[in-house]
């Protein structure tokens, strides 16, 4: 597989927010999001190839079981399904983080899906070039719908602007079957101050909506930074 990185840390997003977590971070991914916090996977796609044994056995150095499997998009990613089936022989407890634009069916435990909303569109990034396709790819119903009916799944909108909470409730509209429990809102950024003012409007919105308030955690621990 097309590795960008294998480290140790807390799960910083979502329902297994706080525990410690092994993560593998694919490359490659078929979106182009303006405000993407992984570069190094997308935009700039940067890697080396693992086995999948090698993968599995640096993933035993460290001292959890669970392990997120992240990109990147994932679920492109050469041997994605011989590294899943790897993992549940082991006995991990595996969460794949996704923006669910492709369905496959794999060994998981928890998919957590963050469909992208417009306002991830890069309109203003080298010329606009990537936009349009983007816009093209960026939310596939029947993949969502696909992971919702078959897995255990937590559904994550990166929300930057009040405005953006249409295209959420449109989007919820779309899938059948969909709780809102499981639907996690979590402010767009990458800095504290970003992230503290939209985070106070938006847990409002939560709270009418009942929708899950969705911290970033790893972000207020290590700041942006890569392999932490
Ligand atoms: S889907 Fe994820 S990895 Fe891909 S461009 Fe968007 S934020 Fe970056």
């Amino acid at each position: 597989m097309k590795i960008a990185d294998v480290f140790f840390s807390i799960q910083g997003e979502g329902r297994l927010s706080g525990v410690p977590s092994a993560f593998v971070r694919s490359t490659g991914c078929p979106l182009r999001c303006v405000w993407c916090d992984s570069e190094y996977t997308s935009w700039h796609p940067r890697g080396e190839n693992w086995t999948i044994e090698q993968i599995l056995s640096r993933l035993s150095d460290f001292p959890t079981r669970h392990v997120v499997v992240t990109g990147g998009e994932p679920m492109i990613a050469s041997g994605i399904e011989e590294l899943c089936a790897g993992l549940r022989a082991r006995d991990y407890h595996i969460t794949i983080e996704t923006a669910a634009v492709v369905f496959k069916e794999v060994a998981c435990d928890l998919v957590s899906m963050s469909p992208k909303l417009s306002n991830s569109t890069p309109h203003r990034r080298e010329g606009g070039r990537w936009a349009e396709r983007h816009d093209r790819q960026r939310l596939r119903f029947e993949a969502i719908q696909a992971f919702v009916d078959r897995c255990d799944y937590q559904l994550k909108f990166v929300v930057e602007r009040p405005e953006d909470l249409e295209e959420v409730r449109s989007a919820i509209e779309r899938l059948r079957g969909v709780d809102p429990t499981r639907v996690l809102l979590m402010p767009q950024g990458i800095r504290r101050e970003d992230l503290d003012e939209r985070g106070a409007w938006l847990v409002e919105v939560c709270k009418q909506h009942g929708f899950r308030y969705c911290p970033r955690l790893h972000i207020e621990l290590y700041g942006n930074r890569r392999g932490v």
